[in-house]
Order: C-alpha cells, then structure tokens, then sequence
C-alpha cells in the first residue's frame, strides 16, 4: 500500500487542519506528535506503554541506528518495526541533522559529508544516496532527504548550503526505490524570508509526498520560528502533510497547528522526564523540588496517565531522589501522554471549530519557559551532546 495523506477539515479562523496519513503501517490521525526513538526505543518506555498512551508515530534516527547497531543488522532481523517490536508506522530522519551537530567532525562537499562517529571516532561519509540507502534497509513508512543544517544566523552560509540541500533533494529522490515509503523532502533557508520561500517552491516543484521544515528552535526567537512558518507554509502544497522537524513544546503544537503544521516530534518530554520535570497544563513542575515532599496530589489533578491514576508527587519525588528507574519511567510516560493527548485535543478542538479559543485558553494557562533559560538550557544540552560518548 502506498503513503497517501487526505485532508478532511480546515479550521475556519486559522491555517489549522485535521487530516489523516494512511502507511502500510497502519492510520496517523494529523495534527500529530510522534515521540523521539533515537535509539529505536523511546526512551524507558516499552511499544506497548506508547500504543496504550495513544502514540500512532514513532521517530529514530538515522545517523545514530546506522553507527549502531548499523543498517545491515537490523535489515536482517526484519527491518525496524519488526526489530524494536512496533507494529505501528515508524519515521527516520536522514542523520543531517546529528551530522551537522557535529560541529568540528565533519567536511561537507557537494557529495555529502564526511564526519566522524562520535562513538569511536571513525570517519563515515554520507551522500544523499547512502541515506536513502540506509533508510531503505531500516524500513521506516516516512523517510527524509539529506539536508545540510547551517547556522541559521548566517546569510552566506545559509545561502550555499540550500543550493546543496535543493541538489540532494533531487538526489534522493533519484535513488528512492521502496514504493512503500514516503520520502520527505526538507525546507531550509534559516531566519531569511526569501530563502525560506526559494526553498519552499523549489521543493514544492519537485512533488514529494510530503514535506519537512528544517533548521527551526536552535536558537532563533519564538516570533521569528513563527514568522518563517508563516512564509514556508503558504508554498508548499495543501494536499501534502507539512513536518515542524524537532519542534515540539506544548505552546508550540498549538502555534504550529495554527499554521498550518500537521506532524510535530520533539525529545522534550522524555529528556525533561530524565531530569525530574513533568508537564502540567500550567507550565513545568521540577519533581526535585521540596515542596513536593508530602504532596499527595499527582502530577496533575484529572490526567488520566498510569502514572497520575497510582502515585503521588511525594513518591516520584522519592523514586528521582534515589535515582530509582521508576521514577524515570512514570515521569516518561507522564509527560508523553501529556503530549499525545493534547494533540488528540487540538484534534478534536478542530474538528468542532473551537481550536482558536481553545489555543488562546491554553496559553494564558500555561506558563512557557522564557527565552533566554530556553536558550542556555538548548546550548547546555548540545555541548553535553557534543562532549558525549553515549549520547
Ligand atoms: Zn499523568
């Protein structure tokens, strides 16, 4: 069966739109957010815990699956779905990203790019074709074309490297062979309107599937990751689904949403979950913190979580105190739930027309993190990254 997207509603008051993703995997009801699989596991949660909080996409990662355990490997034991034990459709990004987080390790060309594996250190080289290549042997229903990730400040930069992500575009889709996968072409140009929009339409001529847009929340304010939203979204074809690539903060489904974004994935709410921070329709609550010591409420009052139906803030503050696995996994499974579900709510606001009011209800709840601690937070965790063997 072949990938087809149907778009069933427009929300009257903004670019909004309920639609549906038909994989040989099964149906992804859109407006949605896949949970991040690096590893091919969301971390510390089982495919049944995800299929059970309603998670209909999975995200892993090219770049890291290939280094280990490789493509090969898991081509052999079935390919992915089959490998990480869900049966539901599955999304790989195409490593540009990681690579180009490398910072000092790589050397890019008009061919590709040559980096080295932050695991050992040997250098591997990516060109378009490879990663489609590999991406065809990990099977995933949605796959990426190679982009190139500049510094999205950098006008001259940013310049040259979209001529290079338009040609890979054109590369990837030459060497694309498995009829039932989606491949995704990806927007770039940075914070620049116009080269947003050359993206746009360039990729737009060539009639991907669908489309991704790259190169967002690293650095930039909200307003301008907003703006550029507002210039690329407009280009790209109505019938096609639209992919805010690792872009995925509560506030944010809602300001994508509202123009017109159809798939979110983010590794927030299991990274935050790892720290001891759980999402609350008023902001975060750091569980570390001691006014939670004898706090029997649950994270929050109504979640209809695993997590909130059985324990208290006073226990999963003491499973994270004691660095107990379990304090991860419920604040995991706490926080993807909360994310899924408030999807599954934009959704339904959608469909019955009160999605404005609703964002608008939304936003004045919740308390959203401000600029400068995101900013320090992100540098924080890209140079932990960086410096990480394990990452
Ligand atoms: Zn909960």
């Amino acid at each position: 069966m072949d990938f087809t997207f149907e778009l069933i509603k427009r929300d009257s008051q903004t670019t909004g739109r309920v639609g549906v993703m038909r994989t040989p995997h099964g149906e992804i009801p859109t407006p949605v957010f896949a949970p991040v699989g690096t590893q091919a596991t969301v971390k510390t949660l089982s495919p049944h815990e995800l299929a059970d909080l309603g998670a209909t996409l999975i995200l892993a990662n090219t770049y890291h699956l290939y280094l280990r355990p490789g493509a090969e490997i898991v081509a052999e034991l079935g390919g992915l779905h089959r490998f990480m034990g869900w049966p539901g459709p599955i999304l790989t990004d195409s490593g540009g990203f990681q690579v180009f987080s490398l910072q000092d390790l790589r050397r890019v060309g008009d061919e590709g790019v040559l980096f080295r594996s932050h695991l050992d250190g040997s250098e591997h080289f990516f060109s378009p074709e490879k990663v489609i290549q590999i991406q065809e042997l990990l099977g995933a229903d949605i796959i990426l074309a190679l982009d190139e990730c500049p510094d999205p400040f950098d006008r001259d930069y940013n310049a040259a490297a979209l001529q290079r992500t338009h040609r890979w575009a054109e590369r990837c889709l030459a060497a694309h062979t498995r009829r039932d996968q989606a491949l995704f072409g990806i927007v770039q140009g940075g914070i620049f309107p116009d080269l947003r929009r050359e993206s746009a339409r360039f990729l737009a001529s060539l009639n991907f599937p669908g489309y991704a847009i790259g190169g967002l929340s690293v650095g930039e304010s909200k307003e301008t990751m907003n703006e550029m939203l507002e210039i690329t979204v407009p280009l790209l074809p109505e019938d096609k689904p639209r992919h805010l690539l690792g872009v995925g903060s509560p506030e944010d489904l809602f300001e994508g949403v509202a123009r017109g974004i159809d798939i979110f994935d983010c590794a927030l709410p299991t990274r935050l979950a790892r720290n001891g921070t759980v999402l609350t329709r008023k902001g975060r609550l750091n569980l570390r913190n001691a006014e939670f010591a004898r706090d029997a409420r649950p994270i929050e009052e109504g979640c209809g979580c695993y997590t909130c139906q059985h324990f208290s803030r006073a226990y999963l503050r003491h499973l994270i105190k004691a660095e107990e696995i379990l304090g991860l996994r419920l604040s995991s499974l706490h926080n993807v739930y909360f994310m899924v579900h408030l999807m599954a709510e934009i959704r339904q606001s959608l469909q019955d027309g009160s999605f404005a009011s609703r964002r608008e209800e939304f936003l004045s709840e919740y308390q959203i993190v401000p600029y400068e601690v995101r900013r320090q937070n992100k540098e924080a965790w890209l140079a932990r990254r960086r410096g990480s063997k394990t990452a």
